[in-house]
């Protein structure tokens, strides 16, 4: 089955075509909204375009759409159909960056195509297992019931994706799975697995909640933003601080971990210092995991730095001392787009490193809903 993965946002388009394991065509169209690319029916016919000479002939069977937020509905991947799309469309205002973004996505491709398969992958559904206890917020039961505010979690086709990757390499069910997982990319986020399910996970009612990120603070205490509001900082001014200027930007001024590990390599204290505040922040965050899944099987790195930075790995795991938990030196180092072991044969826990390809699981769920439709 041929699939079109497509990951729509306010002003860009990022698709791949898929045969099962093989790419056939990718691509991303930017700048949607100006003058070349009105919009994103425009976008879509360019993407019709480009995989055209790749296809061959052939058609595309069906279309895969990463949704960020499925809200308390979509607790799996769904087939699309008008009601869907609206109920996506009312949980605009919990992502008001991302989700209008996918409904457009989905109208341009109904509007071409209006016989075509189309699937809403969310990237909150797998946390849809979270127990109460670690999706509420200690705050008046008000604000869950009139504005849904509560923990969602995100990030989580990859955090499946890697925990089913992560049991296979242990040799274990991924439902007898327990573990670990620390999503690091541009944003960042670790999950709780027990028993192949999220029990829990850093990121909460916003992606911004949790690790040290590329240009997100994270944790910080809610009570800096009130200081920032009464010395006159606006809503969006705070916006824009914690979610474009903070994180690693903010530290070290660079939300590129390469530029980082070379800069600390070099001995920039400022690099040095990012990298020690996301590196203890991540630390604490796997040991309370390791409490709350009842004994991780193992730690799972992945993602950008999580795949490709060794040094970044060994700043986490040098805290961990108190489980026992070690790297090895000559199985850190090497660079590869294998799942493999990185930890010392006397480490309590094996840490693992497995890629994750958020696109192959869009693609693969695609299937699996049409198929079952
Ligand atoms: P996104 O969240 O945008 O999908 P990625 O998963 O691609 O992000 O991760 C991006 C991050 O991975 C960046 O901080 C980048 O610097 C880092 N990264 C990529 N390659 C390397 C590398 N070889 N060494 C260190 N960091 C790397």
């Amino acid at each position: 089955m041929i699939v079109l993965v497509i990951n729509s946002g306010s002003s860009s388009l990022k698709y791949q075509v898929r045969d099962g394991g093989n790419v056939l065509a990718e691509g991303l169209i930017e700048r949607i909204g100006e003058a070349g690319v009105p919009d994103h029916t425009a976008a879509l016919d360019l993407v019709d375009q480009q995989v055209n000479d790749a296809l061959d002939g052939r058609t595309i069977d069906a279309v895969g759409h990463r949704v960020v937020h499925g809200g308390e509905r979509f607790s799996e991947p769904v087939l699309i159909d008008n009601e869907i799309t609206r109920a996506i469309e009312r949980l605009n205002p919990l992502a008001p960056l991302h989700n209008p973004a996918a409904v457009q996505g989905i109208r341009a491709i109904t509007g071409k195509w209006p016989d075509m398969s189309q699937v809403a992958v969310f990237d909150t559904a797998f946390h849809r297992t979270l127990p109460e206890r670690a999706w509420r917020y200690a705050v008046p039961d008000e604000l869950y019931r009139r504005h849904g505010i509560r923990r969602y979690g995100f990030h989580g086709t990859s955090h499946e994706y890697v925990s089913r990757g992560a049991a296979a390499l242990l040799g274990v069910e991924p439902g007898d799975f327990h573990g670990v997982i620390a999503h690091l990319g541009n944003g960042a986020s670790v999950t709780a697995v027990r028993n192949g399910k999220s029990i829990d996970t850093s990121m909460g009612f916003t992606p911004l909640e949790g690790l040290v990120m590329g240009t997100r603070s994270g944790d910080i205490d809610p009570s800096i933003l009130l200081f920032l509001m009464r010395e006159g900082y606006s809503a969006a001014d705070l916006d824009t601080l914690l979610n474009r200027e903070s994180g690693l930007r903010g530290l070290a001024g660079t939300n590129d971990m390469r530029s980082i590990d070379e800069a600390a390599g070099a001995g920039d204290q400022r690099a040095q210092l990012a990298l020690d505040v996301a590196a203890y922040r991540l630390a604490k965050y796997i040991g309370a995991y390791h409490v709350a899944v009842g004994g991780a099987q193992a730690l799972v790195f992945t993602a950008g730095i999580g795949e490709n930075s060794p040094g970044f790995r060994a700043a986490t795991v040098g805290h961990l001392g108190a489980l026992k938990v070690m790297l090895d030196d000559g199985r850190n180092a090497p660079r590869s787009r294998e799942p493999r072991v990185v930890s010392a044969a006397t480490s309590a826990i094996p840490v693992l490193v497995v890629p994750t390809n958020e696109e192959a699981a869009i693609a693969e769920a695609t299937v699996a809903v049409v198929a079952a439709g």
